[in-house]
């Protein structure tokens, strides 16, 4: 037997939504509107250069996504996904052992890449289903290298404000990298979750993630990124696997940040189909936290796995994190429809 890490024995694997033939897939929180125009068009006159390597540097990618922020390019990082450039993160920071602060429950990949990358997991439960900052400031030790933020939190939906951000941000000692997950942001309301690059763009320990997975409708092409001092940029690139980004998912996504009014058409869409469906679900006497993203919590507890069964049993796939709660992808309006439905029989029945 192949001696393997201790740490990877008990590790709790990634689960990814499940995939059904002609259900209702709620449960990864993708954009369901599918491709943007332009980003179809792009794709479609592509396959003639895919016997070559793609840029490695990522050049166009990194100029549009510069003009988009009104930074320089040596300040942005990409990755397969902002997934991957969570991982490039921890690898940056991490010595064997470091420990890496986040809200629990939260992204599930926090702690699993953290295991990988040779790092301590420390997670700090959440109150009222909202991230403790103050906590996780108080979870800080001089082992401490890394402390994610998920802005607004996967699955919770809920955001910490401006003024809690600031003060952890100011509290932060400066050998520690603070990364704010931004990966739900164009759903959020400006008036309530700050925007970290707007927030802390000149700080030196302050990096802020995308992806073009959510509002962008690029999941499966992998591209996400961050931002941060030029400094802390050049070593995340050092991290990258060679050539993670794709050609596809490269020219995709430029094509994706053309096209401004159709995104924001899109998630305007989502927004008021996710406060429609609040409403109803709280009409039904649910318990919704309200949400600043593209998804809903269902704080159910021990009925999470039997509601989402209810669900998935009549085509409707949900993301149950058992014991805690129901994560709820906004979809469709007639998606969103066939998961009241099952809201409403569910609620009957109890
Ligand atoms: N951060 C958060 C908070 C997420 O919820 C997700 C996706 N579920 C990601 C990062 C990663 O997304 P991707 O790798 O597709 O960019």
């Amino acid at each position: 037997m192949v001696d393997v890490r201790s740490s990877l024995l008990d590790l709790q694997s990634y689960v990814p939504g499940r995939k059904s033939p002609g259900a209702v897939v709620l449960a990864s929180n993708e954009c369901p509107y599918g491709l943007l125009p332009n980003v179809a068009a792009r794709l479609a006159e592509l396959t003639g250069g895919l016997s070559r390597y793609p840029d490695m540097g990522a050049t166009r990618l990194l100029e549009a996504l510069a003009a988009r922020h009104g930074v320089s390019p040596d300040r942005i990082a990409v990755g397969a996904g902002s997934s991957e450039v969570c991982g490039q993160i921890l690898h940056t920071v991490c010595e064997p052992g470091s420990e890496v602060v986040f809200g629990w429950r939260s992204f599930e990949a926090y702690p699993i890449l953290t295991t990988v990358a040779g790092g301590v997991p420390v997670r700090v439960p959440l109150r009222d289903h909202v991230q403790d900052l103050a906590g996780m400031a108080a979870a800080v030790t001089p082992r401490t290298r890394l402390v994610f933020v998920c802005n607004p939190n996967n699955p919770t939906s809920t955001p910490v404000d401006e003024a809690a951000l600031r003060a952890f941000v100011d509290r932060m000692p400066g050998n520690v990298l603070i990364a704010v997950d931004e990966a739900y942001h164009e759903y959020a309301d400006p008036s309530v979750v700050p925007d970290a690059l707007a927030l802390f763009g000149d700080r030196p320990n302050v990096v802020v993630l995308r992806t073009f997975s959510k509002a962008y409708a690029l999941a499966g092409l992998r591209v996400g990124y961050c931002v941060g001092p030029p400094e802390i940029i050049a070593q995340v690139r050092k991290t990258q696997t060679p050539f993670s980004v794709s050609a596809l998912a490269q020219e995709a996504a430029i094509a994706a940040l053309g096209e401004h009014d159709e995104v924001d058409r899109r998630v305007a869409l989502t927004v008021a189909e996710r406060d429609r469906v609040t409403a109803e679900l709280r009409a039904l006497g649910y318990d919704v936290p309200r949400s600043q993203a593209n998804f809903l919590w269902l704080p159910l507890g021990r009925d999470s796995a039997p509601f989402a069964e209810h669900c998935h049993g009549d085509g409707v796939i949900v993301r149950a994190f058992p014991g805690e709660g129901v994560r709820v992808t906004v979809g469709l309006p007639e998606e969103n429809a066939a998961f009241l439905a099952l809201a409403g029989t569910w609620r009957e029945r109890r």
